[in-house]
């Protein structure tokens, strides 16, 4: 995602601690004390704008949900939309998912949303591949039994690669779909790059990952 440098970035994310988390490794194993409750918690990596998250959370108020996405100058405008909203079962991390594992205790997350992420084509950069095998042990640290890893993508051989990565690391599939616009689910709630393929008339690819003990 491209997106113009904005120099103020940080110090509004710094000046919203209530939304965006100044020290998320001091939450690993305590997000129920973050949120004032105990719910199931689920995370999506690569947040980018926040419009995925932003909706899901407003739509299950009965869930807790963390964004986190690296670029600060893309993350204010997910801070935007969480101000605007008022949610108050949303936090965002600004931060390389990278260190996922700093942040969430063994067994703390419910549900991972990997939404469009870079495809990363170049077998060189396979390792930074989000569905590569060591981002997946990392999943499987944070995820409860029957915790589940959901990943859209619009990219056929990024999608391919990361049914083979999954289910490789013994990963349960589920729920594949080849067409999910063509299913007109509503439950499925679209981001903001999905709308952008979608209208191009491109395929959107869906998949669901269950990590069973
Ligand atoms: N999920 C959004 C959507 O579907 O509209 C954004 C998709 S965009 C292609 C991928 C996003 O993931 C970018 O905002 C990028 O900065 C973020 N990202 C890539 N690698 C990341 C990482 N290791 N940790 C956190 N965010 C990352």
């Amino acid at each position: 995602m491209r997106v113009r440098h904005k120099p103020w970035a940080k110090g509004k994310l710094e000046a919203h601690p209530k939304i965006v988390v100044p020290n998320p490794k001091l939450c690993s194993g305590e997000w129920y004390e973050v949120f004032g409750r105990e719910a199931p918690l689920h995370v999506e990596i690569g947040t980018g704008k926040g419009q995925f998250i932003t909706e899901m959370a407003k739509r299950h108020p009965e869930f807790d949900f963390v964004g986190i996405e690296l670029n600060e100058s893309i993350i204010v405008t997910a801070l935007d939309k969480c101000i605007e909203a008022e949610i108050p079962n949303l936090r965002l991390i600004h931060a390389d998912a990278h260190l996922l594992t700093d942040f969430f205790a063994e067994n703390e997350v419910d549900y991972i949303y990997l939404n469009f992420c870079d495809p990363w084509p170049k077998n060189k950069h396979e390792k930074r591949r989000l569905t590569y095998a060591s981002f997946l042990a990392q999943y499987e640290y944070v995820l409860k039994d029957e915790g589940i890893i959901q990943l859209k993508t619009d990219n056929q051989g990024f999608f391919e690669y990361s049914l083979e990565s999954l289910s490789s690391y013994g990963l349960k599939l589920k729920d594949i779909s080849l067409d999910l616009h063509q299913a007109h689910d509503p439950k499925n709630v679209p981001t903001e790059y999905e709308e952008k393929f979608a209208e191009k008339g491109q395929r959107i690819y869906r998949c669901r990952a269950v990590c069973s003990e």
